[in-house]
């Protein structure tokens, strides 16, 4: 079976582990704090605090920006749940909007006419390791008096201009999920630009204590453990290899596939390839995906129910390029683990299929 994704575990992060463990300093230490700082070269310097998921990342960087009952936070609906849970959980209403469907992230227009007098913040996503239109969504924001909150869980290192993402918006967040760009096993990393709000998000992170029993706001605990910073350490340092590998393997894919609609990549932008989606036509979809499974082949479907129509949220509005999305996105295997011979493969399955009329 050809994976869709498998982390990279070495004997580089059995040692890391090996060390804390011998150390029997486990719970949040030097490893987090050395973590924080090797991850903040990667955002340009920036405050850096880490957490135990990406989702509590999100969760902690909207508290500190203020954001509570009553406000509005638009973020697009083709996401992962945690996106729109975030803000839901600060009692805020998040609004959904459409995307562009060529990127498949967060469309600058639509944005624009969500904005309502309740709007506090946007939420984009780096949806698949490809930035989003920062540059638009910035001057949207700044036009409007609004907080940008990245959600940057898939976009480890992707870049505009050069600019790695994690430096657009005033606070960033990054998932260290087994099937993200790198891991820490459970992990997230918040990049805050503000000193005072990134000593908020410290507090929050860890029930609202910087000195020990003088707890100055109510928090939570969503401290990362020094053992998951370990490997997370050993895998940021790989991160720029992975990363290449995954390039690599995506140009493989567009000079190779077939008849199907390949990602695009806008001029200036760097994509990392957490996946590399395909679309296919709505009535092909789901047949390749289940040809591909018989061949040995893992394929994903990122997201076949966009959020504001999950059960949880159970809203009805109409973003069509949300919803052609859903029916037609299929994302194929780019990790670095991959073969070449399993490259081969791939694209010699799924050009069958397409050349068949599919
Ligand atoms: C993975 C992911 C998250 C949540 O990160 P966790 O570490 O799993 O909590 C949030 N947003 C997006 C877009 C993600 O892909």
């Amino acid at each position: 079976m050809i994976n869709l994704s498998y982390p990279d575990i070495t004997k580089d992060e059995f040692k890391a582990v090996k060390r804390v463990l011998k150390s029997r300093k486990l719970a949040q230490g030097e490893e987090v704090e050395a973590f924080e700082n090797e991850f903040s070269k990667l955002v340009g310097g920036r405050n850096c605090i880490a957490v135990n998921s990406g989702t509590s990342g999100l969760h902690i960087s909207l508290i500190s920006a203020g954001v509570g009952p009553g406000d509005e936070v638009i973020v697009p609906s083709f996401s992962f749940a945690a996106t729109a849970n975030s803000v839901a959980l600060t009692g805020a209403t998040p609004v959904f909007v459409d995307i562009d469907i060529d990127t498949f992230n967060i469309s600058p227009d639509s944005i624009k006419r969500a904005i309502s007098s309740k709007t506090k913040a946007i939420q984009p996503v780096h949806l698949y390791g490809l930035p989003a239109n920062m540059p638009a969504i910035e001057s949207i924001a700044k036009e409007n008096n609004l907080i940008v909150l990245e959600d940057a869980a898939q976009a480890h290192s992707a870049k505009i201009n050069g600019i790695p993402v994690g430096q657009f918006g005033d606070f960033a967040t990054f998932s260290f999920y087994p099937t993200k760009n790198m891991t820490s096993g459970e992990g997230g990393m918040v990049v805050c630009k503000d000193d005072q709000q990134a000593r908020l998000c410290r507090l929050l992170r860890n029930q609202g204590m910087e000195k020990r029993y003088l707890n100055e706001v109510i928090g939570f605990n969503l401290r990362m453990t020094d053992i998951h910073a370990a490997i997370g350490r050993v895998q940021l340092r790989k991160l720029a290899k992975f990363t290449e590998k995954r390039q690599a393997n995506a140009d493989f894919y567009n000079s190779h596939l077939e008849n199907v609609i390949k990602p695009t990549t806008p001029p200036g932008y760097e994509h990392v390839y957490h996946q590399y989606t395909i679309r296919l036509p709505d009535s092909n979809r789901d047949l390749v995906e289940k040809t591909l499974k018989e061949k040995g082949i893992a394929t994903g479907v990122y997201y076949p129910i966009p959020i504001h129509r999950l059960p949880s949220f159970n809203k009805v509005i109409d973003l069509p390029n949300t919803e052609m999305a859903s029916r037609q996105v299929l994302s194929l295997p780019v990790h670095p683990k991959l073969r070449e011979k399993d490259l081969h493969q791939i694209v010699k399955q799924i050009n069958l299929i397409t050349r068949a009329g599919a």
